[in-house]
């Protein structure tokens, strides 16, 4: 008679808190999409969900590398081709100190590496608060305590330098700078690279300058690269085709490590060492690194003035909209209103599904000062989506906050929760 497993397999208790806020929704919208509702979905940054599409030229270098063979494991570090193509990119980002590149499944394996090679058990890595997720579910399964310090709302959501000193501990190891940044589409002034490179100086960190959004600035503004500020400096460039060119299933993303060469070299090694235990990145989708960096940009023309526009309408909106604020986005496709309601933004945003179908994820997810509360909205949608979304959003409030009020009113001692 066999003998069956009955007892049931835990999850690993190092999982416990490892939270990704961005796709944890997706349970929910899909209990109203079997009621029959349509979900107005503004939450996921996916720019091919809506009306963008990936650059011909390097759908069709895919193709052909699949056609001529390259289907097998590609070198652990990335074919050369797509190496020196990164290499020119980072001359081009004014990253004069380049000691290292390698390409990975996206930029999420990039973080994973590097912050993988790094850490020691009671290391600490500075992280933004509000932060993209990515960064704390990582640090959580590595067992590192986070160390969150605070972006500024009131200064365009700018790193608050006060907070970064403050938590400085001795055994503070790097800092991460999202820039543009996502959840909150700001991006840092050249005097604050400025100014966090002297800190990382002071205190001898290393820096991760997550620039996966750089070719995505929706001003007149110029994007400028904290390697480029800083190269004396260890500093892990993370850069991508996901969002700038349109092609966040291909999984595409890279490293490039610069500053001292004797300072960096045991540690790029480390990543190395991890990246060939990890084998290869995808093989044929690095044959599209060259053509789209080398290529034709004119995509990047209609991308920014699609995402203008509608950034345009979401800060109108916001901004003409009782309870709700927005710093303007400068970068990327995310903005990040503050909202003044007398419950939780994760209650907020649960109810918002599930009254009016409409995703968006609550600030909790990302993280936000005491006391404030804020939700993330991707604008990548049409107008027309976008238009009906948020009519929808100013309705649920106007519904649910007057009548809330007037609770308030009636039992000042009750809580929202
Ligand atoms: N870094 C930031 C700031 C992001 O917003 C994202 C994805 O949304 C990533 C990294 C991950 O990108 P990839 O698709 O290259 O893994």
């Amino acid at each position: 008679m066999p003998i069956t497993q009955t007892r049931e397999i835990a999850a690993a208790s190092r999982l416990d808190n490892v939270r990704y806020a961005i796709r944890d929704l997706v349970g929910l919208a899909d209990e109203v999409t079997k009621q029959g509702h349509k979900v107005l979905p503004l939450n996921i940054g996916d720019p091919n969900a809506f009306d963008f599409q990936t650059p011909a030229h390097m759908v069709e270098a895919v193709y052909k590398a699949m056609r001529d063979g390259k289907n097998g494991y590609a070198p652990s570090p990335g074919i050369k081709e797509a190496l020196d193509a990164i290499r020119g990119e980072a001359a081009r980002k004014g990253i004069t100190s380049v000691q290292d590149v390698f390409v990975t499944n996206g930029v999420s394996e990039t973080v994973d590496a590097c912050l993988t090679a790094l850490l020691n058990p009671g290391d600490d890595l500075l992280t933004p608060c509000p932060d993209y997720p990515l960064y704390s579910a990582l640090l959580t399964k590595l067992g590192i305590k986070l160390n969150t310090y605070y972006l500024n709302e009131e200064d365009g959501w700018q790193p608050e330098l006060d907070d970064i000193r403050k938590k400085v501990t001795p055994r503070t190891r790097g800092i991460v700078l999202i820039n543009p940044n996502n959840p909150t589409g700001s991006m840092c002034t050249r005097k604050m690279l400025e100014q966090v490179a002297d800190l990382a100086r002071e205190h001898n960190l290393i820096i991760f300058a997550d620039e996966i959004y750089d070719k995505l600035i929706l001003d007149d503004d110029e994007h400028i690269s904290m390697a480029a500020v800083a190269p004396d400096l260890p500093i892990v460039t993370f850069g991508g085709l996901s969002k700038n060119y349109l092609v966040p299933g291909w999984r595409i993303g890279w490293g490039i490590v610069s500053g001292d060469a004797a300072v960096v070299k045991q540690y790029a090694e480390g990543i190395q060492r991890l990246l060939r235990a990890r084998l290869c990145a995808n093989h044929p989708e690095q044959y599209a690194i060259k053509p789209a960096l080398e290529g034709p940009q004119d995509h990047l023309i209609e991308v920014r003035k699609k995402l203008r526009s509608r950034r345009d309408l979401t800060v109108q909106w916001c901004n003409s909209t009782p309870r709700v604020s927005c710093v303007s986005p400068r970068g990327a496709f995310y903005a990040y209103p503050r909202i003044d309601i007398p419950e939780g933004d994760d209650v907020f945003v649960k109810e918002l599904i599930l009254q009016k179908y409409v995703m968006v994820v609550h600030g909790s997810g990302f993280g936000q000062k005491p006391g404030t509360k804020h939700f993330r909205i991707v604008f990548l949608p049409d107008e027309k989506t976008l238009s009906s979304a948020y009519a929808a959003i100013g309705k649920f409030m106007q519904e649910r906050y007057t009548s809330l009020a007037q609770i308030s009113a009636k039992f000042p001692h009750s809580k929202h929760r």
